[in-house]
């Protein structure tokens, strides 16, 4: 048995009304379980943060699902992370795949909004992963390593305990398309090398790595049943509040 909490982390993206949103909370606000057995996270719309935090019940908890990494400037259209701690975020999901690809996201502002985070207390969910060419061409460890290294840049051992990473394989994310529980954990045990290699076995040991990339009702247990696979990152089908409810049971 693994001694790491789960954790369950629905990504909501672009999607959800106010009303909408306050429907899903009050679906299962009651019925997620204990904070001890499980963290069962919402990375919700910045707009809808606040809203959330007021309505989660004692076992959810809200993260944002991007910032920029200063406290505050010009920069029309961000939130700084001062804004999303205020709104009471208690996560952000740093370098997820779609930031990194639609807008610019590198490894050296995956690492600033790292250092952002851990500034602000705030809990960062960092999102690796490779494209389905690196794959394929056997280069998937070295970009791994890449991006962790790069990501963890200036940030003590502590606070590398304290992120929790999710492995997402670009090629997986809303496609369908699943990795299977072997490869997927296999990926992972690298990335946990990676982090030993980087801050040694306690902190490589106590880190929570998640999967993410089409995870559905139906493959959550044999996902969750790998032993290095500490929970599930989950976009599309986090959105319906019985998915959530599944997902949160099953780890
Ligand atoms: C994600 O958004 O991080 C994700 C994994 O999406 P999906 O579950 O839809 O593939």
């Amino acid at each position: 048995m693994s001694k790491r909490i789960p954790v369950i982390a629905a990504n909501w993206k672009m999607y959800k009304t106010k009303d909408e949103a306050l429907a899903f909370i009050f679906a299962v606000n009651e019925k997620v379980p204990a904070r001890t057995e499980v963290e069962s996270i919402i990375c919700a719309p910045s707009i809808l943060l606040n809203l959330l935090v007021k309505r989660e019940g004692e076992n959810l908890r809200i993260g944002a699902q991007n910032m920029h990494y200063l406290d505050e400037g010009a920069y029309t259209g961000e939130n700084s992370p001062l804004q999303v701690k205020s709104a009471g975020a208690e996560y952000i999901l740093i370098g997820h795949s779609e930031r990194r690809s639609y807008y610019n996201e590198t490894d050296e502002t995956v690492n600033l909004k790292m250092v952002a985070a851990f500034k602000h207390e705030l809990t960062p969910i960092l999102c690796v992963g490779e494209v389905l060419s690196e794959r394929e061409s056997g280069a998937t460890k070295a970009v791994l390593d890449q991006q962790l290294e790069k990501a963890f840049l200036n940030i003590s051992a502590e606070q590398a305990l304290n992120t929790i990473i999710a492995y997402e394989p670009v090629w997986a994310i809303g496609t369908g398309k699943t990795a299977t529980p072997q490869m997927a954990n296999e990926t992972i045990k690298d990335v946990r090398a990676k982090v030993a290699a980087l801050y040694g076995n306690e902190v490589a040991d106590g880190i929570r790595i998640l999967y993410g990339g089409s995870v559905k009702p139906d493959n959550i247990k044999v996902l969750l049943e790998e032993s290095d696979i500490d929970g599930a990152l989950i976009g599309g089908a986090a959105l319906d509040p019985n998915n959530f409810l599944v997902f949160t049971e099953a780890a």
